[in-house]
Order: C-alpha cells, then sequence, then structure tokens
C-alpha cells in the first residue's frame, strides 16, 4: 500500500473543546437516541464553532448528555457520536466504529451480490458526516462537512488501522468533498499505483464501469442495488423507458435481464458515452437499446403523441433540477411526472417511482400516487417498495436516514 498523502489541507489539529448548553427538549431527545444537532438546540450559539467537539450539556441543570463533533452540514450543525462521558473522539474510538460497521458488512451476504457496497454509513454507524464506500479493491470516502474534513488525519488513520484489523487490502483511496466550500470535489487519499481510477462493478451478474476520481458521482448509485436487480428478474421480453437514466444503470440491468428493449433518456451530454460503456462492458450489443441526451419531458411528449406504451417506466429524478427550459421540484412536480409516465406505460405495465429527496415521506409519496392515479383514471397496485440497500444502513432515531423511496406501481 502507498503512503498517505495530507496534502490539500486547511486542517488544522488542534483540539479544540467547547461546551454547549441544550435546551431541555433537545436534551431529552439525545438522551433518547437522537444523533443530530441543530441550532436551534442551543443556548449558547455564540459558541458554536465547526470543526470542535464540543461536550453537550442541559442548561438547565448542567448535566452531562453527551459530545458531539461540530459540522455544518444543511441538516444541521453537528452528530452527536456518544452520550457515554468516558468516551473520546480519538482515534481509538472512530477506529472501533468503522472496524465494526465494516465487520457487520463482511459478516452479511453482500459480497455475494456485488464488489461494490458501503461500509460506513455516518450516523448510522456511529459517526454523521462521513461515509465510507467499497469499490472492487478500492475506497471511497465522502466527507460532508469542513468541521468533519477538519479530523482528516484522525479519520484517515484510524480507517487505516481498521482496514487491517478486518483484513482488507486496499489498492486506492479517494476522497469526496460534499460540504459547501469547497474548491475541489474529488481528490486522492491513497494513490493506485497505476494511477487508474477505472473500477470494474460486478453486481448480480451485471457489470458497470466507475471512475473513482471523477467528480462527486462514480457512475453507479450503490444504494440503488436491489431495484436493479428486480428490474433485471422481472423484464424479460419487455419494453424499459428508463428516464433520468444517468450512466444507464437500470437500462444495462435490464438488458442483461433479457429486455427486449430499453430507451434510456437523460439531459446531460456524458450520459451518451458512459451508457453505451456500460452496455459495451455487457456485451450487449444497442440495437435494441436508445439512448437519448434530450429533456425528459420533451420525451414525454414525443413519446406520447406516438402513442408508445411501454411494459417499464423508471423515473428516478433529481430531488431538484433545474434545466433551461424549466425547474423541476419533486415535491411539487412529481405528480406531473407521473402523469406524463402513466400517459405512455402499457397496460399491466410497472413505473418505478422513485426519488431519494429525505424530505418526501414515503405516506407522501404513496397519496401523490394515488392522486395522480385517480386523477388519470387509471386503478393499479403497488407491487413492490424498496429502499436502500441495506448496507445503507439506517438510524432508528433519525428516520430522515431512510431516505430512498422506490415504489413499484403496476396498473391494472
Ligand atoms: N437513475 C440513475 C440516476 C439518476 S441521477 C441511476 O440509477 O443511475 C439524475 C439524472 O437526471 C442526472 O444524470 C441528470 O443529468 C438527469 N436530469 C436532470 N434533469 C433532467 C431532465 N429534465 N431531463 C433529463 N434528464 C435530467
Amino acid at each position: 500500500m502507498l503512503e498517505v498523502e495530507f496534502s490539500a489541507s486547511f486542517f488544522t489539529e488542534r483540539e479544540s473543546k467547547m461546551i454547549l448548553k441544550l435546551k431541555q427538549k433537545a436534551s431529552h431527545l439525545i438522551k433518547n437516541g437522537a444523533v443530530l444537532l441543530v441550532e436551534n438546540d442551543v443556548l449558547n450559539v455564540a459558541q458554536i464553532k465547526e470543526g470542535a467537539v464540543a461536550t453537550l450539556i442541559d442548561g438547565k441543570n448542567q448535566q452531562f448528555i453527551g459530545k458531539a463533533v461540530i459540522g455544518f452540514q444543511n441538516k444541521g450543525i453537528g452528530w452527536v457520536f456518544t452520550t457515554n462521558e468516558r468516551e473520546d473522539f480519538n482515534q481509538d474510538f472512530v477506529e472501533k466504529r468503522i472496524s465494526s460497521a465494516i465487520d457487520n458488512r463482511l459478516k452479511s451476504h453482500i459480497m455475494q451480490e456485488t464488489n461494490a457496497f458501503r461500509l460506513f454509513n455516518g450516523e448510522s454507524d456511529g459517526l454523521g458526516g462521513l461515509t465510507i464506500d467499497w469499490y472492487h479493491d478500492a475506497i471511497v470516502l465522502s466527507w460532508y462537512s469542513k468541521g468533519m474534513y477538519q479530523h482528516r488525519k484522525l479519520i484517515v488513520s484510524a480507517l487505516m488501522n481498521a482496514l487491517k484489523t478486518v483484513n482488507l487490502s486496499v489498492s486506492a483511496i479517494s476522497e469526496k468533498f460534499r460540504f459547501k466550500g469547497s474548491d475541489i470535489e474529488s481528490d486522492w487519499i491513497v494513490l493506485p499505483e497505476d494511477g487508474n481510477d477505472y473500477r470494474e462493478i460486478v453486481e448480480n451478474g451485471v457489470k458497470y464501469a466507475t471512475y473513482l476520481n471523477d467528480g462527486l458521482m462514480t457512475g453507479i448509485f450503490l444504494d440503488q442495488r436491489d431495484v436493479r436487480k428486480y428490474i433485471k428478474l422481472n423484464c424479460a421480453g419487455q419494453t424499459v423507458l428508463n428516464t433520468f437514466s444517468y450512466t444507464g444503470a437500470f437500462s444495462v440491468a435490464a438488458a442483461v435481464g433479457n429486455a427486449r428493449e430499453t430507451i434510456s433518456v437523460d439531459v446531460a451530454n456524458r450520459s451518451l458515452d458512459k451508457t453505451k460503456e456500460n452496455f459495451l462492458l455487457n456485451a450487449v450489443a444497442l440495437d435494441n437499446h436508445k439512448i437519448y441526451v434530450m429533456d425528459v419531458f420533451d420525451y414525454f411528449k414525443f413519446a406520447a403523441k406516438k402513442k408508445m406504451a411501454f411494459d417499464w417506466v423508471i423515473l428516478d429524478p433529481p430531488s431538484f433540477a433545474r434545466t433551461k427550459k424549466r425547474t423541476f421540484s419533486v415535491l411539487k412536480d412529481y405528480g406531473d411526472l407521473l402523469s406524463d409516465a402513466i400517459a405512455v406505460t402499457a397496460k399491466n405495465g410497472r413505473i418505478v417511482v422513485s426519488t431519494n429527496a429525505s424530505n418526501f415521506s414515503i405516506d407522501a409519496v404513496k397519496k401523490m400516487i394515488e392522486k395522480t392515479c385517480h386523477a388519470n383514471g387509471k386503478s393499479f397496485t403497488i407491487e413492490k417498495v424498496f429502499t436502500q440497500s441495506a448496507d445503507f444502513t439506517t438510524h432508528h432515531h433519525q428516520p430522515e436516514s431512510q431516505y430512498l423511496k422506490v415504489f413499484i406501481v403496476r396498473l391494472t
């Protein structure tokens, strides 16, 4: 293994300790297992400093409540990592949390399904603001706040030790900067020996091309694994329209599952080559698999005019998107998108209604589906509901950690 580089950094290793006084309600919630700290929980807000390890006490009775790393995310101002006064945020502690999370993954059957999965999932594995993914023989680590990133040296050393403990040999480690104010998106912590960031993923018999040091995204969304598998197993002989297709992962899974025809639609130029690459990797000829770089709403108009009727229509839009023509927000516009999909879905066809917006609850998505189907005069059944795959663990006190909702809606 190559040496760890600590080049890009504005981080300082100063031990800044601080005491934050909490409102009673927050003390109560944290005592009961909540781990997200928001500014409104704190009485002495002037003390809040990004990157600090804070001791949390109750503002009224001064009782010890917990300890948190302060890091600003859109969700809040930091994550509680312990309610045990004797535990500290040090290398040994972080190493234990990481190795226990990795151990859990390795004990599960996940490696029989795939060579790419989540090893450590932030707060759900005991440390918010940080995720660690496995890609074939390499690691992708994501920083979700500058505060967490300030502890880079400690965390990377802890990760290195944890990898030794669990006996995983790693060829490279890349890091993603997912917080505001970072001028780079991706860098290497451990350079691969050949400098190459390409990794071939094999998941349930389907291959996917990924690039570990090319912006924030790698080419695959690992949390949709169960959905790809479901589509692959249930689409033989059928036609599939995959909208917001990105690198065509759903289309390729369908093609390997013997779909008769797939159409992938994405507005980003990169999607054409990336999708072709994935088909090629699986030795699937493109004759029955079309890729269009265009706005999905324009494609829906075209398909409706041509009276097309697909057996599968996949909807996996970003939570918010702005193109030259329009803005799209899942909360406001998903119903319209679903109406467009219904218009081009065959009788007995399925629509995959997916969203990863944590502010769009599973109940609200279900209501939106019911309302839209009724408005279009369609009867339907909900054939199946997926959430993120199990390696993307959830936190029982933080419902928003179960962010992915995927309904398989069958028109009857
Ligand atoms: N379903 C994909 C991930 C989708 S990511 C997968 O499972 O791999 C969201 C994609 O939507 C991006 O690739 C983005 O380019 C695309 N996108 C956003 N707005 C769009 C629009 N109006 N029309 C077509 N594609 C759009």
